[in-house]
């Protein structure tokens, strides 16, 4: 690296193609490439890769766009779309064409099918014959232009996480950099773009790797210095196959809706394929500080929802009441409840952060915060609300009915008078309230939720259990 390279600031971009959602695999790229710039200083660009416009779809840009804003990745300059900027393109493939460092191709479909089958039936690899390479052929419509690579020699590609690679040239052909509807392709558009918004390191997925000898070749055609190149090694699922849906992998949004922190996410993906020690848990500061290229590892990395999930669980107690509430009312909402004010929502959240691992479990949790009538587990119905604390619970309902601070000291203090007076055992008398209030055997400490869901929900509820107990 010269000096010159060192005092370059650093850009950085990510250019999905907008053919699909944003899944984990693009998700990490973006994360790995703002991470960098943001560690740096440097600038973060978004770029869409829309020149394929058979496949790319609007619906997918705005998807992608949210997906990385929820992810909390901003970025410096762009979007830029590539369909917008065609006529760059067109200059530098006709400054090529002039160059005699490209030419156009008239070869048809046909032709080069049967030339590849026959290469094929001979056990050669296909590549392109060199037909009309030196014809310096005019433009015709329909024609392709091809790029004139250096097919001796080598080229070599110094990769920031696998070190060297070395392309043998001949391996390589004269391949297509403009279709014949004059659309250019991806390794070209990709190189020109890279080059023009100066982008000084390319942090991408290693399925780019065999695409990078021929834009390290075009580069050199264009007078344009190379950026470095960081190839991560792909996520595979649990039985290391690519990953994909069957392991339970989905686009970024399907995990909001799922009820993931983005937070959560954000720490997952750092840590596929890049470590600092065996430490887990970064806050967004602390990744920016410790990531590098150098910590990113060679193999590929494994997914695993059970990390996913305890991350979630971290980051949902980490987090404050207030934000927690806000984010949970969707799911409330979703579930059918009610839901009263964001007061009443932050206590919810405060009894139950440190039991759901995501907001949807979370939001089932709390049912019977927001429901007008719980139902009751049958079997905990049966095993609790028995004729024994009946005299007790019509007693505590008294007690209530006259209660002017319904906190939870008072009420915990009028429990245990009564549970005494007539001998019941806590856990008596405990999960018979417990079952009337919350319908389970399970839940947030009992004067809490008596508390939260105060005397207006609870009396009608102890009511109702008591109604019961001559009847499960
Ligand atoms: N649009 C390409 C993709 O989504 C970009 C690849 C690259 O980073 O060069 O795979």
């Amino acid at each position: 690296m010269s000096a010159r390279d060192n005092s370059k600031k650093v850009r950085t971009r990510f250019p999905p193609s907008p053919t699909g959602h944003l899944h984990l695999g693009g998700a990490r790229t973006a994360l790995f490439n703002w991470l960098f710039a943001r560690h740096h200083k440097g600038t973060f660009i978004l770029r869409i890769e829309d020149t394929d416009i058979s496949r790319s779809r609007p619906e997918y840009v705005n998807s992608i766009i949210e997906g990385l804003k929820w992810l909390g990745l901003d970025w410096d300059e762009g979007p830029y779309f590539q369909s917008e900027r065609l006529s760059i393109y067109r200059e530098h493939i006709e400054r090529l064409i002039n160059e005699g460092k490209a030419y156009y191709c008239y070869c048809t479909k046909e032709e080069l099918e049967e030339k590849r089958k026959a290469a094929l039936a001979q056990g050669r690899k296909p590549r392109y014959d060199g037909t009309c390479r030196d014809k310096h052929l005019p433009k015709k419509p329909g024609a392709v232009v091809r790029f004139r690579s250096e097919l001796v020699g080598e080229t070599v590609l110094n990769d920031l996480i696998h070190g060297p690679i070395i392309f043998e040239n001949r391996e390589l052909d004269d391949w297509v950099i403009q279709r014949g509807d004059g659309i250019p392709t991806y390794n070209f558009v990709v190189v020109v773009d890279d080059a023009i918004m100066g982008i000084t390191h390319i942090i991408r997925g290693d399925d780019h790797i065999n695409n990078t000898p021929k834009q390290l070749q075009l580069y050199k055609a264009l007078g344009y210095e190379p950026p470095k190149f960081a190839h991560v090694p792909m996520i595979l699922g649990p039985d290391k196959a690519k990953l994909s849906k069957r392991h339970g992998a989905s686009p970024i949004l399907e995990y909001k809706e799922e009820g993931y922190l983005p937070q959560a996410l954000v720490n997952f993906l750092a840590r596929l394929g890049w470590s600092y020690g065996d430490q887990e848990i970064f806050s967004i500061e602390e990744l920016i500080e410790k990531f590098d290229i150098s910590h990113i590892g060679k193999s590929a990395s494994i997914f695993n929802r059970e990390k996913l999930l305890w991350l979630n669980a971290h980051y949902i107690k980490e987090e404050k009441d207030e934000g927690l509430a806000r984010k949970l009312i969707p799911f409330l909402k979703k579930e059918g409840y009610q839901v009263p004010d964001i007061d009443y929502v932050k206590k919810v959240v405060s009894t139950l952060k440190t039991r759901a691992k995501t907001l949807s479990e979370m939001a089932k949790m709390a049912d019977f915060y927001f429901l007008e009538e719980i139902s009751y587990d049958m079997e905990a119905a049966k095993k609790f609300l028995v004729p024994d604390i009946k005299e007790a619970m019509e007693e505590f309902i008294k007690a209530i009915e006259k209660l002017s601070d319904f906190s939870q000291d008072i009420l915990e203090n009028l429990f245990r008078d009564i549970q005494k007076k007539y001998n019941l055992s806590t856990r008596k008398f405990a999960q018979a309230i417990r079952v009337s209030l919350t319908g389970r055997t399970v839940s947030p400490g009992l004067f809490e939720i008596m508390a939260i869901l105060g005397r207006e929900r609870v009396l009608p509820r102890l009511k109702r259990a008591i109604a019961t107990i001559d009847h499960v």
